[in-house]
């Protein structure tokens, strides 16, 4: 986006204000340059060249989770997610460098490269070597070592062609994202057998990559791009029917960046339509199970889904309009509003008395299991499919 149509799309706001009592950061800052408005003020601002990056613009902007809770609160339609992308460029752009965790990030955000600092870090993780980190780093580096403990130090599932257990004809590729490959094995097994169970045979190409996401809002937009373009050629060779995708914020970002030639479609989905058809009966689970909705959701969440498992009692999470404050590098980024806002829902957790928590996000799912620990509460976070998978008779 040029600084020209930033400017015609923020035009598009009548600053009438409908959008900030659904912005997190204004309901916990109280202040107009941490609400929608007040930042859409700013891009416009920095787009017409009247400040630039470096006089705290980037403090507010820095500050928004990118929720996009605004969005859907809009009457007038303001796309806030491409306005919020495309500031974050242009500031990169013509301040380069910017921060050293930012650039960290987006160097990791790539399977391969996570996949050999997992395996380097996976024998420090619970050491003193942390704990010292945890210590002595810089604030906005202080989450890393926590949540390097949950990196599985093991290699993500290979690339190839995995059979189906009763062949159906049918194949699929399964897209296993890059941070989830290395912290949500579990729920990769899991999709995976589930496929394959229901008589899919599975697709993970070895040039499949990373949906960008993290680059994109990060401000690396021309990376992101790179990463959109390999996996479109890769699925227009690809001799697949769909697409099936694991975390939500991958769904959301292949689709609308249109970077699959073959149809996206989310697990919970595809699980849904092949257990409304009748197969099969799901062993019961008599607990409560809490559904946070990711921002990135678009969908129920799993709710739908998971109410086929007999006897388990299925609670949508109170307030899951609001962000947990995952959102992408968030967590690291912004550690004190991120944890503010990840606590308010562990106490949601906890009133809901739900001994698991559902999540179809890879990044919330990180939060969850942090603040979980930093608590000292067991309770299980798991994605829908994983709950299905333990739940599938036999
Ligand atoms: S994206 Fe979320 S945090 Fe950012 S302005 Fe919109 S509602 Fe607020
Ligand atoms: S973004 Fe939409 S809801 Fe918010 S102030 Fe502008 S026009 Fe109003």
């Amino acid at each position: 986006m040029t600084p020209e149509e930033l400017l015609t799309e923020a035009d598009r706001c009548v600053k009438c204000g409908l959008c900030l009592p659904e912005c997190p950061t204004y309901r916990l800052l109280a202040h107009e340059a941490d609400s929608p408005r007040g930042r859409i003020s700013l891009m416009q601002a920095l787009a017409a060249g009247e400040i630039d990056p470096g006089t705290g613009i980037e403090i507010h902007l820095d500050r928004c989770l990118g929720c996009r809770s605004c969005e859907t609160a809009c009457p007038s339609g303001v796309r806030y997610g491409l306005l919020l992308d495309a500031s974050r460029n242009l500031i990169a752009r013509r301040k380069p460098g910017g921060s050293g965790l930012r650039w960290l990030l987006t160097l990791l955000a790539e399977p391969r490269r996570l996949a050999l600092v997992s395996r380097i870090y996976r024998p420090f993780r619970r050491g003193k070597i942390a704990r010292w980190a945890s210590t002595l780093l810089p604030r906005c580096y202080k989450r890393l070592p926590a949540l390097g403990r949950q990196l599985a130090g093991t290699p993500a599932l290979p690339a190839g062609l995995y059979p189906a257990d009763q062949p159906k004809g049918r194949l699929v590729q399964l897209f296993t994202g890059c941070v989830a490959s290395q912290v949500d094995q579990p729920l990769i097994d899991a999709g995976l057998a589930l496929l394959r169970r229901l008589g899919y045979a599975v697709e993970i190409p070895q040039t499949q990559c990373c949906c960008g996401a993290m680059h994109r809002h990060n401000g690396a937009e021309e990376q992101a791009e790179r990463y959109c373009e390999t996996n479109r050629k890769q699925t227009a060779k690809s001799r697949a029917q769909a697409l099936i995708t694991l975390a939500s914020a991958c769904e959301l970002e292949l689709c609308e960046q249109q970077a699959s030639n073959l149809p996206v479609v989310g697990i919970t989905d595809l699980l849904l339509t092949q257990l409304d058809g009748g197969i099969p009966s799901l062993k019961p689970y008599p607990g409560r199970v809490a559904v946070h909705l990711p921002c990135s959701c678009h969908g129920d969440g799993g709710i739908a889904l998971l109410q086929k498992i007999p006897q388990a009692e299925i609670i949508p999470l109170a307030e899951n309009g609001l962000c947990c404050g995952a959102a992408g590098s968030y967590l690291l980024t912004q550690p004190e509003l991120s944890r503010r806002l990840g606590r308010a829902k562990i106490e949601q957790l906890l009133a809901s008395r739900a001994d698991i928590l559902i999540t179809s996000n890879t990044g919330c799912a990180l939060q969850f299991r942090q603040l979980l620990e930093e608590a000292g509460l067991d309770t299980r976070v798991m994605h829908p499919a994983e709950l299905i998978h333990r739940q599938w008779p036999g």
